[in-house]
């Protein structure tokens, strides 16, 4: 009887999964199969992980299946598991980062040396990296051609969840780690509560996401660590939203999230290489600026709450994830490497095409058409937190002044108590 090993990787789900759908049709037996890798494990997101984990055996076994997990490397776990099933085949989600590539060139020949066959499913992003290319490129560098070209791609069927999963006899599924009584961040890991929070955004948050998403104290869908886990389909999340009235700003920022998916598979130096060198820049490193960018202590407002509030919740506003960007590479000229680094430990959906892209976009070294924009934090902050609801949430020493002070607390007249934090110089204010 054919086995089919299925390897999980970031698509962990049952829903819409074109590797496992496809598996559970033709296969008699079908190995569902993460491995735990202690290489790449990240260790804010491992709660998120773990949970997911668990979410996902249990679907798997509810569909009379389960998940096989095992520790090490992913490429040899998943050849000794075909080994010790008799599986001939071994399927995967196509992943786009050159450490994803790398595994997934590495099993591709494991696979060859065996005679297994290997294949790659899309999955990942909603139009897969190298689908859409422009006239004499290989790949889009400019947001809205690329937009244009994405919107007119036809999407594939949005797939249902298998109705069983067969496992092969006797095999050992593996532990999974207990999720964490304390668990880190601001949202809890998963599959059936990413698909809660995606019904829920799509009947109730979507409509007002173009005339609210810039108001830093709301929040907007908060998907981005289930699309980055996979615990969301992006596909269906777009199909979902699409069938909705006025969904255009938002379906544009999931395509936003192709487009770098793209540039990062063009480019897989994207978190460590100017994606356009600027011979006019000449970046300060880490030092005594960055470790207060990073502490939330640099005296703006704006900037310190979003920084606290990424070490509270493992989130932050999209919008003040550009000001706090902006700060650190536009006005105190810091490598856009050190946001990067600190993003990548702190975020639950800390991605490397989305986090690098975005930060090169902010540093002027990305594929903003505009390089040389700086956002002053002082104007964002009265246009996107008027009232400075966000920024008394986040620094508490600032919540009793009135709402004209809360984001200039150095125009207060008496002192304020513990604010800033510890005294800076004046190259750190706005
Ligand atoms: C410096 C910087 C670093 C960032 N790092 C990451 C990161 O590591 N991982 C990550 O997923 N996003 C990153 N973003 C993009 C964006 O801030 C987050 O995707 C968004 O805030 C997540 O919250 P949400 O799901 O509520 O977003 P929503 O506003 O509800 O948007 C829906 C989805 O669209 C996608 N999206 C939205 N904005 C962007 C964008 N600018 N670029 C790419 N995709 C987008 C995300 O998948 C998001 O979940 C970064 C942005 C900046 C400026």
């Amino acid at each position: 009887m054919d086995t089919i090993v299925v390897l999980f990787n970031r698509d962990l789900r049952v829903h819409d999964h074109p590797a496992l759908a496809e598996a559970c049709a033709r296969a008699g037996r079908v190995v569902p199969l993460f491995v735990l890798d202690p290489a790449i494990e990240a260790r804010h997101r491992r709660d998120f992980l773990h949970e997911t984990l668990h979410d996902l055996r249990s679907s798997l076994r509810t569909r009379g299946g389960d998940l096989v997990v095992r520790r090490g490397d992913p490429a040899e776990e998943a050849v000794r598991v075909a080994g010790e099933t008799s599986a001939t085949r071994i399927w995967a989600g196509g992943d786009v980062s050159s450490l994803a590539r790398r595994r997934e060139g590495r099993l591709a020949g494991a696979c060859r040396a065996r005679r297994l066959e290997f294949r790659l499913f899309p999955g990942v992003t909603v139009v897969p990296p190298a689908a859409l290319t422009p006239s004499g490129g290989d790949h889009y560098r400019v947001f809205t051609p690329y937009w244009r070209a994405w919107s007119a791609t036809p999407r594939r069927p949005v797939l249902g969840p298998p109705e069983r999963v067969r496992l092969p006899d006797g095999l050992d599924p593996g532990d999974l780690p207990e999720p964490s009584s304390e668990p880190f961040g601001v949202v809890r890991g998963g599959e059936t509560e990413g698909r809660r929070r995606m019904a829920e955004w799509v009947d109730a948050g979507l409509a007002r996401y173009a005339g609210t998403r810039d108001h830093v104290a709301g929040r907007t869908s908060m998907l981005s660590a289930y699309l980055h886990f996979g615990c969301v389909s992006p596909t269906e999340l777009v199909e979902l939203a699409c069938a909705r009235p006025d969904a255009e700003d938002y379906v544009r920022q999931l395509c936003w999230r192709d487009f770098y998916y793209q540039v990062a598979y063009a480019f897989p130096d994207l978190g460590r290489r100017d994606y356009r060198p600027r011979a006019d820049l000449d970046w300060a490193g880490d030092g005594d600026a960055a470790a207060a960018w990073r502490e939330g202590v640099t005296g703006v407002p704006i900037v310190d709450a979003g920084m606290r509030q990424l070490r509270r919740e493992g989130w932050m506003h999209n919008r003040v994830r550009l000001i706090v960007g902006s700060y650190l590479t536009k006005r105190l000229r810091i490598d856009w490497r050190v946001g990067v680094d600190h993003f990548a430990e702190l975020l639950l959906d800390g991605d490397m095409p989305n986090n690098c892209g975005n930060w090169q976009w902010v540093a002027g070294t990305g594929n903003d058409t505009r390089p040389y924009r700086t956002l002053n934090p002082l104007r964002q902050a009265r246009r996107f937190d008027p009232d400075g609801e966000y920024v008394r949430r986040y620094v508490p020493e600032l919540a009793s002044l009135p709402d004209d002070l809360v984001h200039e607390p150095w125009r207060s007249p008496a002192p304020v108590r513990g604010y800033p934090p510890r005294p800076l110089g004046g190259e750190l204010r706005a």
